[in-house]
């Protein structure tokens, strides 16, 4: 991703969670629902795995959000989506969220703004099949 800009890494924050899980001080493993299912439909696989149960159910969802993204902020995307993206939007945010389909370990890993920087407006309410699934 050619735009990658103001990177914020929270790999400090996720060894002091990892650390506070082991002591069993926190309970971390507590995936709601709505991101497990995240996770098993759009979630793509990580190149690591899973830091508390080692196995290899770890995945990756990548949240965008962004006044330009109008309706569509808060949407998952894939890396090819956003490598798309990043020359149709001025600027917006992306969120890395791990999480893991077998012990429901997640955490924020990282985000960071994409974009060719130009200003545009939202694009015009249009109805999605996403609308059609809240009636
Ligand atoms: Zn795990």
């Amino acid at each position: 991703m050619r735009s990658k800009r103001s990177f914020i890494d929270y790999s400090l924050d996720k060894r002091a969670t990892l650390i506070a899980l082991f002591r069993g001080a926190t309970d971390a493993c507590d995936a709601d629902p709505y991101l497990l299912r995240a996770a098993k439909f759009h979630g793509e696989r990580a190149d690591r795995n899973c830091p508390v149960c080692k196995k290899d159910e770890l995945v990756e969802l990548r949240y965008t959000y962004g006044d330009q993204l109008g309706q569509f902020q808060g949407r998952i995307k894939t890396i090819a989506e956003l490598m798309q993206m990043e020359l149709e939007f001025g600027e917006f945010r992306v969120y890395l969220v791990e999480v893991c389909k077998s012990c429901h370990w997640n955490h924020l890993v990282h985000s960071f703004t994409l974009g060719d920087g130009k200003e545009r407006k939202p694009p015009r309410k249009q109805k999605t099949i996403e609308d059609e699934d809240y009636r």
